[in-house]
């Protein structure tokens, strides 16, 4: 909603599962004015931060060799600027890592130099190759 000199965003908090819908009101120089609609600070503080630099935190999995499954869950240490979340999930298209790996190994330090680093979520063991039996194809 815009008129001469403020236009007003909208954000759904997402600090609780009250989901209280935020207003902030900027200025034609960007300023925020004001921000309404929350319970508590904690939305504020989010309207403020969603409204001037979202952020956003990656879970994905990337490739992994030698592991007992193909993909290994990973997430992002913390929070990357929203608009960089497309292009660390292309970067992250490309990373195979080896196994064995354990929970909360750093697998790159600095994702896209966003100052976060790429941790894995579990432990991802070798393959016990010796214990994978070879399957003859059955001929009827
Ligand atoms: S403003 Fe406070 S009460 Fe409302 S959803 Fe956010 S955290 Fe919950």
């Amino acid at each position: 909603m815009t008129d001469a000199d403020t236009t007003t965003y909208a954000y759904l908090c997402i600090g609780c599962p009250l989901g209280c819908r935020l207003e902030v009101d900027e200025d034609n120089h960007g300023d925020i004015i004001e921000i309404r609609g929350s319970s508590c600070r904690k939305g504020d503080r989010y309207a403020q931060q969603e409204h001037t630099d979202p952020r956003r935190s990656v879970t994905t999995t990337v490739a992994i060799s030698g592991g007992i499954w193909p993909r290994l869950p990973v997430k992002t240490s913390g929070e990357i600027p929203k608009d960089q979340v497309l292009a660390a999930c292309e970067e992250l298209r490309r990373v195979r890592v080896q196994a064995p790996v354990k929970m909360g190994d750093v697998l790159l330090d600095d994702l896209l130099g966003t100052g976060c680093a790429v941790i894995a979520t579990r432990d991802m063991p070798e393959i016990d190759s010796s214990a994978v039996r070879a399957v003859e194809p059955v001929h009827r």
